[in-house]
């Protein structure tokens, strides 16, 4: 069944094709951390199997796709997917297949020869120049390897590259979403389509000119938004508090005021810090200072929130039904400072509410704080997520939006093919 992301808006999934000892291409997300030439963290790799496990379920002939870092359009050795290959074959018990390049001759070769319920995985696709400025070519070539094609790269949604937007113009047989995409659009749609009086919004992280578009958006969406963070003491700048020798943006002042009036036009409850952990300097060994009140002293720079801050923003989360938080806190990779991040991670997994986290560092905070079983989502995607919560964008985010479009013209076409042939004069045999 597709998922309905508005009453006539349907995203197809992987289980509306009919794949079984056919050929399809699944665009994944393997762009894992490498160190010495292995895998470091294998949480993508994971996050991919459900999809991988159905197709080869379904006798179907996998061949797998997906970028690694940013090779730039060259062949770069130690960005090669032979490291990830073997870990998943160890998932999957299988032999997984990896060609040298991502396309030409030994491609097609082993596409050719790929028998039912084998795996194979395609070399980084970013080897190829074609493939982030959504090369034509590059599309038509990638396509032709395959009948049926998949994306579950949410990662990557927000980017129209050749593997994840170009591609789908040249399937012919369907398109779909895979497990881990339609999981994440399920999770952020109900962000998105949630009632302002029950939407509430943790963001924090390192700057408001990174997050305009996201704040903006959750200001006009929600009923309470709480700022922490870097981000919070160029907010704070602009209301006339002092802030120290902490990091404000001196360009984004006028948009901080300009948010801060949209947040009282809207009527929406828009919570500051009210004190501060913070040192005097930008060290993991500096002293820790608890500053009590709104104000920074000359000396100080805020590198946390504190813990009036904490009770403050924890008593607004305990009543809120629908929770969305991106960007820690405070410096949380040195632990001194993590105290608010993980504080946050601890009233989330305490909401009765559904609690969705989203954003690179802010995922790792709520891993590092062991709380992440307890909340609802776990965004895989950082920069996918924020683009998805965006004013209007959410579905229409490149890469779901190319399968919505070209599964309807893939069902067009289809419809007017059967059309043709019922009105085609029946052939009578001869006898
Ligand atoms: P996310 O990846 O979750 O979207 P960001 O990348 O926006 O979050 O922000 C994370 C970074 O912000 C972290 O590296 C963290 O150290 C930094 N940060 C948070 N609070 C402060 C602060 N008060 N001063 C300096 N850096 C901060
Ligand atoms: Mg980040």
């Amino acid at each position: 069944m597709p998922v309905q992301l508005s009453p006539n808006v349907d995203l197809p999934t992987i289980e509306d094709l009919d794949i079984s000892g056919r050929l399809v291409l699944i665009r994944v997300d393997f762009n894992t951390p490498l160190k010495d030439g292995k895998v470091a963290d294998d949480t993508r790799i994971r996050a991919a199997l459900p999809t991988i496990e159905y197709a080869l379920k379904q006798n179907a002939k996998v061949i797998l796709m997906s970028h690694l870092g940013r090779p730039k359009g060259r062949n770069v050795d130690e960005l090669s997917l032979a490291p990830v290959g073997e870990v998943l074959a160890g998932y999957l018990k299988r032999e997984v297949l990896l060609s040298d390049r991502p396309m030409g001759e030994g491609s097609a070769y082993l596409v050719q020869n790929l028998k039912d319920g084998e795996v194979l995985l395609l070399e980084n696709v970013r080897f190829h120049s074609g493939e982030t400025k959504n090369n034509e070519h590059l599309a038509k070539e990638l396509a032709a390897f395959t009948e049926f094609y998949v994306n579950d790269a949410f990662g990557t949604a927000h980017r129209a590259h050749a593997s994840t937007v170009g591609i789908t113009q040249y399937i012919h047989e369907g398109v779909a979403a895979g497990y881990l995409m339609v999981e994440e659009v399920r999770a952020l749609s109900r962000i998105q389509h949630a009632h302002r009086s029950e939407l509430l919004a943790v963001i924090g992280g390192a700057k408001v000119s990174d997050k305009l578009a996201v704040l903006r958006s959750l200001i006009l969406k929600a009923n309470t938004v709480l700022i922490g963070g870097a981000m919070a003491y160029t907010f704070l700048a602009a209301q006339g508090a002092k802030t120290g020798l902490s990091r404000v943006e001196l360009d984004q002042l006028d948009t901080a005021r300009s948010l801060l009036a949209l947040a009282q036009e809207k009527n929406v409850k828009l919570l500051l810090p009210v004190d501060h952990l913070g040192a005097t300097e930008f060290s993991e060994e500096s002293e820790v200072q608890t500053i009590d009140s709104i104000d920074i002293p000359d000396d100080l720079m805020g590198l946390d929130i504190g813990p009036k801050t904490i009770e403050l923003f924890s008593e607004a989360i305990a009543k809120a039904k629908v929770l969305i938080w991106n960007g820690p806190m405070g410096v949380f990779e040195w632990p001194a400072y993590a105290t608010g991040s993980f504080a946050i991670a601890e009233a989330f997994a305490q909401s009765n509410g559904y609690t969705v986290i989203g954003g690179g560092d802010s995922v790792r905070a709520i891993h590092e704080s062991g709380q992440a079983e307890h909340v609802s989502h776990v965004s895989t995607g950082g920069g996918a997520s924020l683009e998805f919560l965006e004013l209007d964008k959410g579905a229409f985010l490149p890469g779901i939006e190319a399968i919505i479009k070209r599964d309807l013209e893939i069902k067009q076409l289809q419809d007017e093919l059967n059309q043709e042939l019922a009105a085609q004069p029946k052939l009578t045999p001869i006898d």
